[in-house]
């Protein structure tokens, strides 16, 4: 069984003495080795207690200034009463009989009220696998691109995620798995959400994950997963540290991909392409195109010739995922079409690997937990006629 951690602060989140109006604490989680710093500076202690600080956050996992025993005991108890370390809740947790765990996670308001920053639920998955796990976590409660497969997008966009709420979704995971922990962590941004369209707290969390002092994980280990958002695509490449870029494609021709991705009709496939041709790759990198295989509609051998002419003379690979069988009017490809794809890509040269959801049996689909509990927490969502996996 997974560890159970206690997801606040131990004198609990509202219990903070309170230097913001209406009682409220800075929350630290999100912030930057400088932010911290400064902060320090701002309550009369040295600069490198920051540094510290974010280390005891980030490095060592400690959610509570209690427990941060590279700091001094008098200090702790100073950011006890400043501040606070804002984890979100675990309101379920499902366990899959493939040894991935579900989090259904509930975030708290922030803000004023009426500022749009209201309490969301979002979803993280825990995915053990031989010397590694994978750690899939939401950029966005909910979504408003629209995909027409995918579950998050009946949500509709609730509200984006702070770069803290980004981060304790990873340490959140890795935490309540302490004990059985494998030596190496990928972590992919395919939950809930288009991270491109919450881009500063979207690039502020991968700047700690891919920091040597704060969680340390490689950018070859981060993978950030977009339905095509260009200018997105285009600042991202301009970022001094970056993390694999992949690209939900799904589709071979522009009508194709208009009809289940309405994104298309803005970033049409030339444009998109376009982008990820310029997208600077270190040595050794690919793109990564995900292809959601929708039996009968996208999943012909033509259409993989087509996608290998869209992809010829681009660094890039194929992750084809069958369709899983759900709530939404579509059927997975049959076993055949499936191969015959694979190997059509393959024989003109592009590398293709078929990719299995993990944690079938506990609502696989992005989207799902937070739609059957929708009602419970969210009243304001805008509900759209789509529906599927995350991008
Ligand atoms: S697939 Fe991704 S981008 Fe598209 S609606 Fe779902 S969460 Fe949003």
């Amino acid at each position: 069984m997974p560890r159970q951690i206690q997801s606040r602060d131990s004198d609990g989140a509202k219990s903070f003495a309170a230097e913001l109006p209406g009682g409220a604490k800075h929350d630290v989680l999100g912030k930057s080795r400088e932010d911290l710093r400064a902060s320090m500076e701002e309550i009369g202690e040295p600069a490198y207690r920051g540094a510290q600080l974010y280390h005891a956050l980030y490095a060592e996992r400690r959610f509570d200034f209690a427990s941060m025993s590279n700091l001094p005991a008098e200090l702790r108890e100073r950011l006890a009463q400043r501040f606070c370390i804002g984890m979100p809740e675990v309101s379920r947790r499902f366990q899959s009989s493939d040894g991935s765990v579900r989090y259904l996670l509930t975030l708290a308001a922030r803000g004023e009220e009426g500022s749009g920053e209201s309490p969301a639920r979002v979803e993280a998955v825990f995915m053990p696998s031989e010397g590694r796990q994978t750690i899939c976590i939401s950029t966005q409660a909910g979504c408003a691109v629209e995909c027409r497969f995918c579950l998050t997008a009946q949500l509709g966009l609730v509200r984006n995620l702070t770069a803290g709420e980004i981060l304790a979704q990873v340490l959140l995971a890795l935490e309540e798995n302490r004990e059985s922990l494998a030596p190496r962590t990928n972590v992919v941004l395919m939950g809930q959400g288009e991270p491109l369209l919450n881009y500063e707290p979207v690039v502020a969390a991968l700047r700690v994950m891919l920091d040597p002092n704060g969680m340390r994980l490689g950018p070859r280990h981060v993978t950030l997963s977009t339905s095509g958002i260009v200018p997105g695509i285009e600042r991202l490449g301009r970022e001094k540290v970056r993390p694999r870029l992949a690209i939900s494609l799904n589709a071979s021709t522009d009508e194709e991909r208009d009809a289940i991705m309405p994104i298309n009709r803005k970033y049409p496939l030339e444009v998109l392409l376009a982008a990820c041709r310029e997208y600077p790759l270190g040595p050794r990198e690919f793109l990564t195109f995900e292809y959601v295989l929708l039996g009968g509609f996208n999943d012909s051998t033509e259409d993989a010739r087509r996608v290998a002419r869209l992809l010829s003379g681009m660094r890039a690979k194929v992750n084809l995922i069958p369709w899983n069988p759900g709530e939404l009017p579509y059927r997975p490809p049959a076993a055949e079409n499936l191969e015959e794809f694979r190997q059509a890509l393959f024989a003109k040269g592009v590398p293709a690997f078929v990719r299995y959801s993990r944690g079938q049996d506990v609502n696989a689909a992005c989207g799902q937990l937070a739609l059957s509990e929708r009602g419970s927490l969210v009243p304001t969502i805008a509900t759209s006629p789509s529906a599927g996996p995350s991008a």
